[in-house]
C-alpha cells in the first residue's frame, strides 16, 4: 500500500458554497413594519417563513440575517436528512415517554418526504435523492447499540423501516473492512447550501421581505409587538422568531440554554472511475458510524467523497471565532477514520476542510416555546437539524398564529429546558466528559 497523502492544497472554504454565484443581498436601510419579524435566515427562519406565508398570505413577513441567508450551520451541513429529533432516542423514550417520542418520530420522517415534493414543486436544483443510509458499527459494542436502536425505532412504528444486517451484507453495500453490521435506514441527501437558497429565493418570490448582512441589535417591547434594532433601521413587528440557532446564546435570556459547538468536515477531490471501482458501493448510500462523537460519510453529485463528524469540540466562553475553522487535529483524526475505513482510497486527496456550529442543549433536544407574548424561539437541533427544522419551522408558524396543533404539543414545544451552568464549569464539564467519552470510544 502506498503512502497515505495527508491532505494537500486544502481550502477552508465551505464545499457547498465554493464557486457559487450566491451573495447576500442587501441590507436593510430604511426602517419597516411588518407582522412577523423573524431573525435567523437559516432553515429554521426560513422554513418558519414558507409556511407562515402558505397558511396566511395576507401577512408582513420579513427575516433578518447578519450575513449571508443559509450560509451558516445550514449551508455547511453534510447534506443528511435524518429522522431524527436531537442526539438520542432512548434518552427521549426516557424522559419523556414512547408515545411522546413516536410523535415526533413520525412528525420528522414527515418532513423527510415533504422536503423532497417541496424541491420538486419548486424546482429548487438541491440534489435531493431520497435514499437510505446506513449506520454502521465497527465494534461488538456498536453494534448492540444498533440493535437496541433497530428494535426501539421499530416498536415506536417509524415512518421509516431499518432492517439490520451482518458484516457480509453490510459490505455488499459499502465495501469498507471497518464496518462489522449496519441498519439501514431511511432518510435521504441534498446539497444544504442549494436547499437553504432555493427556499429563499421560493419565499422572496412569494413576497417574504430578506434582508442579509442585517444583524438585530436589540429587540425591544413596545406598545403593540416589539422593535428590532438593526445597524441602519429598525422593523416594528407585532410578533418576532428568534431563529438564530448556535448564536442563540448571544441573546438576552439565552445565554445558559445554547452551547456552539464545532462540527467538522472535509471533502475530496473528485474520485477518478478508477478509485471508484476499488470499492463496491453500488447504491451510493451514506453512511453514520454509531458512536457518540459520530462520524459520517457520502458521495457527492459529482463523484467526491465528504467525510464528516468526529470530536466535537467546544471552547471557553462560546467562542465561535473564524480561527477555529481551520483545527489541523480534527482533520488529523478524520483523515485517520477515513483511511481506516478506506484503506483502498490511501491516495485520495481531500481538497477542502472546513467546520460550523452546532446548537447543543443541556438535554440534548431541541427546544421550541413562548418567551414573552408574541416572543417565540426555536433551536437545539444538536446537529441533526436538516429534517427537524422543517418540522421546527411549522411549529414555530402555529406558535406565531397561536394555534394548538398537534405539532405545538409535540414533547418539545414549551417544555422544561435546563440550563448549562455558568462559566468555567461548562467548559471544564464539556471537557471532562468528552475526554470520557473518547476514552470509552477507544477501549470498545
Ligand atoms: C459541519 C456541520 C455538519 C452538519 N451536518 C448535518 C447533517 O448532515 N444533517 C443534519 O440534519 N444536520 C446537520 N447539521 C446541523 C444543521 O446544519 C443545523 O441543525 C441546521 O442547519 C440549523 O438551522 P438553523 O436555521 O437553526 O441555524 P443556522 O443555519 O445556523 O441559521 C441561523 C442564522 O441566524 C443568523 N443570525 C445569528 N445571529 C443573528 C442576529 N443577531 N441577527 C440576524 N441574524 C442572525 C446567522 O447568520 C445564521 O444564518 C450540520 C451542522 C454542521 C455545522
Amino acid at each position: 500500500m502506498g503512502e497515505t497523502v495527508t491532505a494537500p492544497a486544502r481550502r477552508s472554504r465551505i464545499f457547498w458554497q465554493d464557486g457559487s454565484a450566491e451573495a447576500a443581498g442587501p441590507p436593510l436601510t430604511e426602517s419597516v413594519d411588518c407582522d412577523v419579524c423573524i431573525i435567523g435566515g437559516g432553515f429554521t427562519g426560513l422554513w418558519t417563513a414558507y409556511f407562515l406565508r402558505q397558511t396566511d398570505p395576507s401577512l408582513r413577513i420579513c427575516v433578518l440575517d447578519s450575513g449571508l441567508a443559509g450560509g451558516a450551520a445550514s449551508g455547511t451541513a453534510d447534506g443528511f436528512v435524518t429522522p431524527t429529533i436531537g442526539k438520542d432516542l432512548e434518552q427521549i423514550v426516557r424522559g419523556h415517554g414512547r408515545q411522546a417520542a413516536a410523535a415526533a418520530c413520525d412528525a420528522v420522517g414527515r418532513s423527510i418526504l415533504e422536503i423532497g415534493r417541496f424541491t420538486r414543486r419548486h424546482r429548487v436544483a438541491a440534489d435531493y435523492q431520497a435514499k437510505n443510509y446506513l449506520m454502521v458499527a465497527t465494534t461488538a459494542v456498536q453494534a448492540s447499540r444498533l440493535r437496541r436502536n433497530r428494535d426501539l425505532t421499530a416498536s415506536l412504528g417509524a415512518r421509516f423501516e431499518t432492517t439490520l444486517l451482518d458484516a457480509a451484507q453490510a459490505r455488499q453495500r459499502i465495501g469498507s473492512p471497518a464496518i462489522q453490521a449496519a441498519i439501514v435506514t431511511g432518510g435521504a441527501t441534498v446539497d444544504p447550501f442549494a436547499l437553504a437558497r432555493g427556499l429563499l429565493a421560493t419565499i422572496r418570490g412569494q413576497g417574504v421581505r430578506v434582508y442579509e448582512q442585517t444583524p438585530a441589535r436589540h429587540v425591544d417591547r413596545t406598545a403593540d409587538g416589539y422593535r428590532v434594532t438593526t445597524p441602519q433601521a429598525r422593523v416594528d413587528a407585532h410578533r418576532v422568531v428568534l431563529a438564530t440557532s448556535a448564536f442563540q446564546h448571544r441573546l438576552p435570556g439565552f445565554r445558559r440554554q445554547v452551547l456552539p459547538v464545532w462540527s467538522y468536515a472535509m471533502v475530496s477531490e473528485p474520485l477518478s472511475t478508477e478509485q471508484l471501482d476499488r470499492l463496491v458501493w453500488p447504491r451510493r448510500e451514506g453512511l453514520v458510524e454509531a458512536k457518540s462523537f459520530l462520524v459520517c460519510g457520502r458521495l457527492t453529485a459529482d463523484n467526491r467523497l465528504l467525510w464528516g463528524g468526529g470530536m466535537a469540540r467546544y471552547h471557553l466562553g462560546r467562542d465561535m471565532g473564524a480561527g477555529r475553522v481551520d483545527d489541523r487535529r480534527v482533520f488529523t483524526d478524520l483523515r485517520r477514520s477515513f483511511d481506516r475505513y478506506f484503506p483502498m482510497w490511501h491516495d485520495v486527496r481531500f481538497s477542502h476542510t472546513y467546520g460550523g456550529c452546532v446548537d447543543i442543549t443541556r438535554d440534548l433536544v431541541p427546544h421550541f416555546g413562548t418567551a414573552a407574548p408574541g416572543l417565540l424561539y426555536g433551536y437545539g437541533y444538536c446537529g441533526n437539524g436538516i429534517a427537524a427544522s422543517h418540522l421546527g419551522g411549522k411549529v414555530l408558524c402555529d406558535l406565531v398564529l397561536g394555534r394548538d396543533t398537534e405539532l405545538t404539543r409535540l414533547f418539545f414545544v414549551d417544555g422544561r429546558e435546563p440550563a448549562f451552568p455558568p462559566e468555567p464549569l461548562t467548559f471544564l464539564g464539556v471537557r471532562a466528559a468528552s475526554r470520557l467519552i473518547e476514552f470509552q470510544e477507544r477501549l470498545r
